[in-house]
């Protein structure tokens, strides 16, 4: 098959799962994010594809090859690491070349390469300059290109972005994304900042306690999260707790809601549930403009104004459900004021309570 493929892998540290049984497949040319919390198992996946791992279990392969006790240095595997481990005593440039020199490539040819590599990375001209001359943006982009010099067929990243500032960062993952399509190069980024996930990714790997628990595009996992545990730790969620009431009906106090959208099995009449909405799918109205459908009632308990966007956030009986919107859909509410919040069938999704 091909593309990158994680077939039942388990890693075992003496008696601590850091992974459990994971299966993925990885389309060639994509680029992938794995996310979740700290200690979840996400960097010994990715050192188990480098090769700095041996699985306890499974099998790793690439474009059908069988990696999964190949050597690392005879992976064609690039790798930055989260501290971006670069030597202090070499060169920009010899940083650069460091795997070209070990595989026999000639002065010249490195030469050629870091430079290409630097103009790519738009850092021209630093190859001469020791690391500790570089700031840490640019250091990051040297611990890019060292990873590409030998045009490997994989490309992972722990962290990439964790030792840069909030404006940097921003900048350096709109950057990288730009840069993996423009090389085609399937790509594993570790990371447990969801809108970084959300920015560089063609898909998600939401990790939990060693296991997989979701994988798909950003939309995908925003709009159909499994539970609320990815819920919310994709973007921001209003979980209401409810009961089922019919097929596409739940009943949240005495008000019946339809619903579009229901995950998981057993979710049988009168089942316990969490009703989940987006922010930006919810609408607050003053009650006396009337009663929407699909509404439920609650008082507003406070307003955040700014300047892009207002959130309003409303008490429904004892549970906050928060409403974005942009200015100029203002509804002209106070904190104490009765309102409506209306949540179109369409954004209600169920999940298990
Ligand atoms: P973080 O975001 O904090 O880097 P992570 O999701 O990358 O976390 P891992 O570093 O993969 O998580 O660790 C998963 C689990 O395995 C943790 O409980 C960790 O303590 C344990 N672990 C990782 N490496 C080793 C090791 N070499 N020896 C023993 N336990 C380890």
């Amino acid at each position: 098959m091909s593309g990158l493929t994680i077939e039942g892998v388990t890693k075992k540290f003496d008696n601590i799962t850091a992974v459990e049984d994971v299966n993925l497949h990885f389309k060639t040319g994509e680029m992938t994010c794995f996310l979740g919390p700290s200690g979840c198992g996400k960097t010994t996946l990715l050192r188990m594809i480098a090769g700095l791992e041996v699985p306890t279990t499974g099998k790793i392969s690439l474009e059908g090859c069988d990696l999964t006790r190949v050597p690392v240095h005879q992976r064609d595997i690039g790798m930055v690491f989260q501290s971006f481990a670069l030597f202090p005593h070499l060169s920009v440039g010899e940083n650069i070349t460091y795997s070209m020199r070990i595989r026999g490539h000639s002065r010249s040819d490195r030469e050629d390469r870091a430079r290409e590599l630097l103009d790519m990375m738009h850092l021209p001209g630093v190859e001469d300059r020791r690391i500790s001359q570089l700031s840490g943006g640019q250091r990051q982009r040297v611990a890019i290109a060292r990873a590409l010099a030998i045009n490997p067929q994989v490309f992972l990243l722990d962290e990439p972005m964790s030792a840069l500032d909030a404006n940097l960062r921003e900048a350096m993952q709109i950057e990288l994304r730009k840069l993996q399509q423009e090389l085609g190069i399937t790509t594993v980024v570790v990371t447990h900042d969801q809108t970084e996930a959300m920015t560089i990714a063609d898909e998600i790997v939401v990790m939990g306690n060693a296991k997989v628990l979701q994988t798909g595009t950003p939309m995908d996992i925003y709009k159909k999260p499994v539970d609320k545990f990815v819920a919310g730790f994709i973007g921001t969620s209003n979980l209401l707790p409810a009961r089922m009431a019919g097929k596409d009906m739940v009943r949240v106090g005495e008000t019946e809601l339809k619903v579009g959208h229901v995950v998981g099995a057993g979710t049988g009449a009168d089942q316990d549930i969490l009703l989940m909405t987006r922010p930006e799918e919810v609408f607050v109205r003053p009650t006396d403009a009337g009663v929407p459908e699909n509404a439920v009632h609650g008082t507003v308990s406070f307003v955040r104004d700014i300047g892009a966007t207002i959130e309003i956030l409303v008490d429904c009986d004892g549970h906050e459900v928060i409403s974005v919107l942009t200015p100029k859909d203002w509804p002209d509410v106070r904190i104490g004021d009765a309102v409506t919040v209306e949540m179109p069938a369409e954004a209600c999704t169920v999940l298990p309570a």
